[in-house]
């Protein structure tokens, strides 16, 4: 049910960053009838033509769903705009492709939605609410979190100006403004990391045909070990691919010659689709981007700040769930409020609840590149997925594989690592288990051979006594 807050009582909330998680903040916040101010550092991106940033096209699935579908927002998003992706479709090195489903009873999915139609979209849907309002090219300098004030930069003509709110929400991203204000607060814990590993994206256009080049309802990986190669479908029948490389190797791919023996050592099945001239025009145009996972505790200020997304944990991007637990911060969020009605209880608890469960997506999520890179491409991995999903089918509601409890369900990050922790405990057990049975058969017959030998030697060495 929808709750409206009583004129007389309406908040004053400052959304700091009109990306994907501030814009859907505002949404939420719009719906309880609060005053919503939205400040975005960028120009109004619906009227630009270049945007600037990251990853071209995002997999949105279950936690992001569930909370754009209560802002009314999924049928739009998921059903009209995404592409469906059931599972890996992994490419050897000699060209031939095997999948790996995400769920072995093909019932679910994740979809591959552009970044930049996703924020218009918001964008667009907050902007019917009477009670918000958007300040682009609004460059937020400093800010009193607990008195509420701000100052912001307008980046058309430099002017100065200054704001106050009853709320202020940090959504500006991982290089957060409104975060590097939460330093100078007491018990205030935060750390970065880098990992050694960069990005760089190029495009597969469409085939001939004008229809996708690959399969389309797969996420594409080339996994190579040390590094990988990805690729995601787009509406207009192209592929943003990614490629994953130390940033030394990056460093090393210094010339179209170089890059194209690269290439046709690594992925030789993709030079075709990609094309060599769009492919050394993409890699040459860009430097390689960096990734950093980020750490902090508490989100909260009081009763008037909190950051949300990747504000409060940006994470390397390897289990697809940045956006999807910032979109998941904004559905907790507005339970939280509602539930408590008095700020600073919800917004420690928010702290509370949300910290540990992102700081295991962010592990999590470090994780998996090297089963990305690396272990798909391993028998025991393979293995182990098999018994994995064996379980799932015999004991859906007991053993839910990892990959899927973090994609497909609501369960607590935090919980979806521990319940590994259990299965691989489990398996390890009952691998020693089998161990210590097969041992004990073995000496068992080894006992019964050596015993049924004795009693032919004694046979043999004496006849009449067994005649
Ligand atoms: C290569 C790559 C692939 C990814 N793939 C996926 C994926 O498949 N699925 C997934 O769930 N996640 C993915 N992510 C993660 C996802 O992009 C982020 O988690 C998500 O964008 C976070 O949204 P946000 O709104 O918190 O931050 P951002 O998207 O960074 O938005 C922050 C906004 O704040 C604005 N801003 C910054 N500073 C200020 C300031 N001082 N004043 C005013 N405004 C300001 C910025 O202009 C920006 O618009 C990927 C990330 C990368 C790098």
């Amino acid at each position: 049910m929808e709750t409206e807050a009583d004129p007389g009582k309406r908040l004053k909330v400052a959304i700091i960053g009109g990306g994907l998680v501030g814009s859907l903040s505002a949404c939420y916040f719009a719906k309880r009838s609060q005053n919503v101010d939205l400040y975005e550092y960028r120009e109004d991106i619906r009227a630009s033509k270049h945007v600037r940033g990251r990853s071209i096209n995002l997999s949105l699935s279950a936690r992001g769903i569930r909370a754009l579908k209560e802002v009314g927002l999924d049928d739009q998003l998921v059903n009209h705009h995404g592409i469906p992706m059931k599972g890996r479709m992994i490419h050897n090195l000699n060209g031939s492709q095997r999948p790996i489903l995400y769920d072995p009873r093909s019932l679910q999915c994740i979809y591959s939605v552009s970044r930049r139609y996703l924020n218009e979209v918001l964008l667009t849907a907050i902007e019917k609410n009477f009670n918000v309002n958007l300040h682009f090219s609004h460059r937020l300098i400093s800010a009193n979190l607990q008195e509420g004030s701000m100052t912001f930069q307008l980046t058309d003509t430099n002017e100065t100006v200054h704001k106050k709110a009853d709320l202020i929400i940090g959504a500006d991203g991982a290089f957060s403004t409104v975060r590097r204000h939460f330093m100078k607060q007491p018990m205030f814990n935060f750390s970065q990391t880098y990992i050694e590993h960069g990005y760089v994206e190029l495009c597969m256009p469409p085939g001939q045909d004008g229809e996708f080049a690959m399969k389309p309802n797969y996420l594409h990986v080339w996994p190579r070990g040390n590094f990988m190669m990805i690729a995601l479908p787009n509406q207009d029948r192209s592929w943003t691919i990614t490629l994953f490389m130390p940033l030394s190797d990056f460093e090393a791919l210094d010339s179209p010659t170089r890059l194209l023996k690269f290439f046709s050592q690594h992925f030789p099945d993709s030079i075709p689709l990609i094309g060599k001239h769009q492919l050394v025009t993409d890699f040459f145009s860009t430097k390689p981007s960096t990734l950093l996972s980020i750490k902090c505790s508490p989100y909260h200020v009081g009763g008037s700040a909190l950051i949300i997304g990747d504000a409060a944990h940006a994470m390397v991007p390897f289990y697809g769930q940045g956006m999807n637990a910032g979109f998941e911060d904004c559905r907790l969020l507005d339970q939280l409020i509602l539930k408590y009605e008095d700020m600073p209880v919800a917004l420690k608890e928010f702290s509370a609840v949300r910290n540990r469960d992102a700081e295991a997506i962010c592990d999590l999520a470090m994780y998996n590149y090297l089963e990305m890179r690396d272990l798909v491409n391993r028998r025991s991995f393979l293995l182990r997925k098999k018994v994995d999903n064996l379980l799932f089918w015999l004991l859906p509601n007991i053993w839910v594989p990892l990959y899927l409890s973090v994609t497909f369900t609501d369960i607590g990050y935090r919980e979806c690592m521990e319940n590994k922790f259990w299965q691989d405990k489990v398996i390890r057990q009952a691998v020693l288990a089998l161990g210590v049975l097969a041992t004990a058969m073995c000496a068992v017959g080894f006992f019964q051979w050596c015993k049924a030998s004795f009693d032919v030697d004694a046979e043999v060495s004496n006849p009449v006594q067994t005649a």
